[in-house]
């Protein structure tokens, strides 16, 4: 089957980690029968200035005739002053909000390989974590009505919800749980806000359809404390923009690197039947920045942009087995002992992490691709 992935790798390390995610694409497309065709097109720093505006309407455009979408990252120091509808960064609002892509999927699970990069106690990670984070992404607080008093003393922002965009992020919710350990938790803060209250009403009326998937409810301020005193035991969370921004960023710092994780923003599920060439809009992007201070040194950590890529595959084009190859490479990568500075064990950069594991071997962003090709021919000549 041949798909066409949008291809945006902005600035800093955004084409340094893009293109080892390419490579792998590539050779999954090789080993399994598959064609990746890229467009590649222009957003963020670069695109201001190569045509004076972030977000082209070109790019736009393109963008939407693809199958999908894979990112790297944008800004940089160069646009930071700029006026804010001219900032890289909204060039991210921008696709997303024309993509229409609501739900925003960030995995954050500890490694076995890395648990000595998580800054938890062994004894409270225990056997480590699995954890979804969905996050509402088009609406709330940071699309709501906004402003200052005339006088310019005080200031406001507005939460506002409809049943509707509470409704679809939740199946997205419940669509992963199915996938997962089937155990669902809203997020929010329903003593105090009406919204919150909002979204358990409409939470309650969902769950009915999904009797298999265990539903629980918390407080955003309880769960902050949870993730680090608990973190084994979420699956799936469900929450607003504002909340899932906080509680992501929070959950990212436990797996040990931002340079480790991956995300999926998706819209609607594609109504195309099974066995047809059933494609889901979807955006996919590292969670990391554009990362100036080591862009184009051979220092960026390529796994979270490689990973990005088995999602884009598993939630847009439904090649499960092919998401999960690249998954195992890898895993099978960092059990070698191979590591970005990012990852490498803290204060020891070439020690041994715990007893019967590889050496840890520091490599640059370049090697780090090549040895998770080579892990993933090793696994295709297996099966
Ligand atoms: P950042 O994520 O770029 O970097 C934070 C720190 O993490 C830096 O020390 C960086 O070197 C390190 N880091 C990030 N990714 C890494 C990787 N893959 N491997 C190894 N180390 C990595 O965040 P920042 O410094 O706050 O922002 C830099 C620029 O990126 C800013 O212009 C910001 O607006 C932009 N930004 C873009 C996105 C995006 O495109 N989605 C997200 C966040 C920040």
């Amino acid at each position: 089957m041949t798909y066409s992935i949008a291809l945006v790798p902005g600035d800093g390390i955004g084409p340094d980690v893009t293109n080892q995610a390419v490579e792998v694409l590539d050779a999954v497309g090789d080993s399994y029968g598959h064609v990746f065709n890229y467009v590649e097109l222009l957003a963020g720093g670069c695109a201001i200035d190569a045509t004076g505006e972030p977000l082209p309407a070109s790019t736009v455009e393109a963008a939407k005739d693809c199958d999908a979408v894979l990112l790297g990252a944008v800004g940089g120091p160069q646009w930071e002053n700029l006026p804010g509808h001219l900032r890289p960064e909204r060039a991210l609002l921008g696709l997303r909000s024309a993509l229409d892509v609501y739900a925003n999927l960030r995995p954050a699970a500890l490694l076995p390989q890395l648990k000595a990069a998580c800054p938890l106690k062994d004894e409270v990670v225990g056997a480590g974590f699995d954890l979804l984070i969905v996050r509402e992404l088009t609406g709330g607080l940071y699309f709501g009505e906004r402003g200052r008093s005339e006088d310019g003393e005080s200031a406001f922002d507005t939460e506002r919800y409809s049943k509707r965009e509470i409704e679809r992020v939740l199946r997205a919710g419940y669509r992963a749980a199915a996938t997962r350990r089937k155990k669902l938790c809203v997020v929010d803060k329903a003593n105090v806000l009406e919204s919150s209250r909002l979204w358990r009403e409409v939470a309650a009326v969902v769950a009915k359809d999904y009797p298999d998937i265990e539903t629980s409810y918390l407080y955003v301020d309880n769960c902050a404390m949870q993730l680090i005193r608990a973190p084994g035991q979420f699956d799936v969370i469900v929450t607003s923009n504002l909340f899932g921004d906080i509680l992501s960023d929070e959950a990212s710092v436990l797996t040990g690197s931002i340079g480790m994780l991956a995300s999926a923003s998706l819209g609607d599920p594609s109504p195309v039947p099974a066995g047809a060439k059933a494609t889901t809009m979807g955006l996919y992007e590292p969670i990391h920045g554009s990362a100036p201070d080591i862009a184009g040194k051979d220092l960026a950590n390529p796994l979270a942009a490689i990973l990005s890529a088995a999602m884009l595959l598993r939630h847009s084009f439904g090649l499960e087995k092919e998401a999960r190859a690249i998954e195992a490479a890898v895993s099978a990568t960092l059990d070698a002992g191979f590591r970005t500075k990012d990852i490498a064990s803290r204060g020891a950069a070439a020690a041994t992490v715990a007893a019967g594991a590889a050496e840890e071997k520091i490599v640059g962003t370049l090697e780090m691709g090549k040895r998770v090709l080579e892990a993933l021919a090793a696994g295709a000549a297996k099966t």
